[in-house]
Parts: structure tokens; sequence; C-alpha cells
């Protein structure tokens, strides 16, 4: 008994071993996270600056969201969200109730199918399929077609935005790759698409960056919500900056939210010592080669291949499946971010990890198993690993902007990968508290908060443009 509990242990720690010296360069410890932090306030700062913010790999676009919702928004608006894992219409009702201190939000939404040759086709036929949609979702949940619908846009891409209504692409991320929109200004293409569709009367009137309008939804309900974090499809993070430190902004007074695009860190070679081969051959097979570095060490669309990737090498090495790889395995996008999380379940992962291998028509033994799982963890753990690195500058910067000895503030976080994956959200909270000791960090799941955010703002604007007209 004492034998085989031995040779069990034994075997556990071989499989370990091996897997992690094969995984080395994956694992990344506090110091590494400390110093990737610095490196990432570092290009924070040549963003924000006009001087150097063309060289910079970090956008930090202003968004002209200046303010978190202050309770007074009111009315119902419609949402297009376009960017994430679904592509959604919704319509939000925004209300507070008479002599409460409680607002309410309501809402109804539909996800409509969007082909994958959409992505990467014409973008007037991109957005015709969007518009047409809305038209679908107004007729379905019987909005009237006669009154005016203000809308507010989500669109999940980096936008340079002179104001709330206008904003250009300046480049495509992710699997979208849709021809000559770039440069082009975001709201008036899905404004005229929405007048060549016909029979609405629809206005947009704020486009919003998931981020941003996750920080909004999460701010309606809590005043110290001044970041927004995506981990789904793609990542990024917003955190509302001093207005003094925006130099492409004019005025000194007050804040406004700013986009990070924190996705393309590491485009210029930040994180070069970072990566692994596995990172090389994501990036050499994608559509987007050289851009978008952190998002693809990071993002659900990847993080499935890049197991995959190391699962072939391994194969490759004799060191899994006795050394027996299948066509199966040889081919892209067979294990998805959804595997990772099935295969790091509490209870079931190991039966998951195996029924998934066998899916692969691989023959799994049980040490393939666990070897297998223990990859997803260390792929799934840079991930978070390097969310909190970002995270943890972007408070820093905060707390120092505001002169705090101690930062107390919540973060608003949506996205498939953080909600989905049964461990990512335990370890991001941990290792962000071990970080920024001095930062008390709230972090809220903001359920649905990208596209409900975008109705937010339209609130906001709503409410400025009447008074504008007063
Ligand atoms: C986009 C960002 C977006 C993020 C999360 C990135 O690929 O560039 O604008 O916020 O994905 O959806
Ligand atoms: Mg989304």
């Amino acid at each position: 008994n004492v034998l085989s509990a031995l040779l069990t242990f034994f075997f556990f720690f071989f499989f370990f071993f091996l897997v992690d010296r094969f995984l080395y360069a994956m694992r990344l410890h506090d110091d590494q996270l400390r110093d990737i932090s610095a490196r990432f306030q570092a290009e924070m700062k040549k963003g924000l600056s006009a001087e150097s913010n063309a060289a910079a790999t970090l956008k930090m676009l202003p968004t002209h969201v200046c303010s978190t919702p202050d309770g007074s928004e009111n009315g119902e608006f419609l949402a297009v969200d376009l960017g994430g894992s679904k592509f959604k219409v919704l319509q939000v009702k925004v209300r507070k109730e008479a002599g409460r201190v409680r607002r309410s939000v309501e809402m109804q939404e539909q996800t409509y199918p969007l082909p994958k040759e959409l992505l990467i086709g014409r973008g007037v036929e991109l957005f015709d399929h969007v518009s047409e949609c809305l038209k679908d979702f107004l007729l379905q949940k019987k909005i009237s077609l006669e009154k005016k619908h203000p809308l507010g846009f989500t669109f999940s891409f980096p936008c340079q935005q002179t104001a709330l209504n206008q904003g250009l692409l300046l480049n495509w991320s992710k699997n979208y790759w849709a021809r000559g929109l770039q440069g082009k200004d975001m709201v008036n293409t899905l404004r005229q698409a929405i007048s060549r569709a016909g029979g609405m009367d629809v206005d947009v009137l704020a486009l919003v960056n998931d981020t941003v309008g996750t920080m909004m939804t999460c701010g309606f309900d809590d005043q110290h919500c001044e970041v927004g974090l995506i981990i789904g499809t793609g990542t990024n993070a917003c955190y509302m900056e001093e207005l003094r430190h925006i130099d492409l902004v004019e005025g000194d007074e007050g804040r406004m939210c700013v986009n990070t695009e924190w996705g393309a860190f590491g485009d210029d070679g930040a994180l070069d010592d970072y990566l692994t081969e596995f990172d090389r051959d994501i990036d050499a097979a994608s559509i987007n080669p050289g851009k978008q570095c952190l998002e693809k060490m990071v993002s659900g669309l990847y993080l499935g291949e890049l197991v995959r990737l190391v699962v072939l090498k391994m194969t490759k090495l004799g060191l899994l499946f006795d050394g027996r790889v299948t066509d199966a395995l040889r081919t892209k996008g067979k294990i998805t971010t959804a595997h990772v999380a099935a295969m790091e379940q509490y209870k079931d992962g190991l039966k998951n990890t195996r029924d998934i291998l066998l899916d692969l028509s691989l023959n799994p033994s049980p040490d393939d198993c666990i070897a297998v799982q223990h990859v997803c963890t260390v792929v799934s753990f840079r991930s978070s690993n390097l969310v909190a690195a970002g995270l943890a500058a972007i408070l820093t910067r905060i707390r120092q902007n505001r002169k705090l000895k101690t930062l107390r503030i919540t973060v608003g976080v949506d996205g498939t990968v953080y909600k989905t994956h049964p461990q990512y959200a335990k370890r991001l909270h941990k290792v962000v508290r071990r970080l920024v000791p001095d930062c008390h960090v709230r972090f809220v799941l903001s359920e649905s908060g990208s596209s409900k955010g975008a109705a937010m703002v339209t609130a906001v604007a709503q409410r400025v443009t009447a008074r504008r007209h007063q």
C-alpha cells in the first residue's frame, strides 16, 4: 500500500516535472510580472503623450466618456454589440424609480448569427447584415418603427474618437478583417447601412468600446468602478485618466475614460524575452501577424490553440500518447478555449480531458490526461498572470495620479474567458492583490456589461445634447 502510494507520488512528480520543464518559459513568477508591469506603465505614459503616441503600442485612445453614471440616466435605448463572442441587438430601459435610490435596468436582447465570411468579406456587407438584424429585432420585439430611437453602438475594436458619436477604425483585431473600413468613421458607416436597410428611425448617438461599456454598466451600481476589463475573444482595458495627462484632448479639468488597447502591448518587441516558440507559431498562423502580441498570449481566441501546439510538440517528442500524433491533433482549432475550461473543471476535469483527447482520436493513458490538464493550467495561468500585470500597472497609475497611499477601486469585468473558465477569476484576483497590495480592489462581473453600457453612455449623451438645445 505504502509502496503503491509512493509509486503514484513518483509518477505524478515525474510528469509534472517533465511538463513543467517543458513549459518553463510560460511560468511567470512575481518578479517577472512586476517587470512586465513596469514596462506596461512606461508604455501607457508613452501613449498618452502627444510626441510619443505614434510610436507607442498602447494607443491610450480618448473615449470622450467623461463621467461614470450619475444616476440621472433615464429612458429607452437600442444597442448593437459587435466584436465580442456574440453579435447582439438589445433594447435597454434605464429607470430611476420614483422616490428610491435604486435604479433599474431592464433589457431584452437577441443574439444573431454572424457568418464567418462576413468577418473577412466586404465591410459594407458586414454592416448591411448588422442593420438587417437591427430591423429584425425591432419587428420581433414589436418596437415602434415610427418613433425615433437613440442607439448606442458597442464596437470592440480600436477607434480614434474626436467625439462620442464619431470614431475612425484604426485597425481590425481578433478574427475580423473586413475590407474597406479602415480609417472610416464607424458611426457614419452604421448610419448609412441603417438608411440602406430603410424603414427605421434610429439615431446613432454613441460609439463605445466594450471595455467602456463594461465599466459604465458596473459603474451604474458602484461609484468606485473606474476600470473596465475584457478577457474574452480578445482582451483590453480602460480606466479613468486625468484629463491633464491626455495630450490629445483639450482641457485640464476632470477625467476622461481612456481605452488602452492593451492587446497590442508587445508589438514593438517589449515582450520578446517572454515569448515562446508556441507564441511565435500562433502569431505566424494568425490573420494579423506582428499585431496584438499580448492578446495572442491571453485571450480566448488563442488559448485553446496554444494548448494544442504544446501538446502536439510534446507528442512529437514522445512525451505523450507514446509519441503517436493524429490528424486531428495536427489540425488548427481542434482544441478550443471552451475545451481548456472543461479540462480544468474542479471535479470532472480529468474525465473531460480524457473525453476531449479521445475525440481527437488519441489514446490517452491516465498520465497523459494529467499531463495535458497541467498544460492547460500553465497556459491559462500565464494568461491571468499577464492580465494581472497589466491591471497592476493601471491601478498603480491611478493611485499615483491621485497621490493616494492606498486606492480603493472597483474593476468591472466581462468576457467569456473570465466568466466561463472555472479558476481564471480566482487566480487573477489573487495575483493582482499580491502585485498591488496598496490597492483595495473589488472585481465585479459585469454581466452583458459591454452591451448594456452602450445604452448607459447613450443616455448620458442624450442628456447632454438635450441640455445644449434648451
Ligand atoms: C480590441 C479591443 C477590444 C478587445 C476585447 C481587442 O481585440 O482591439 O478594442 O476591447 O478586443 O473585445
Ligand atoms: Mg462582449
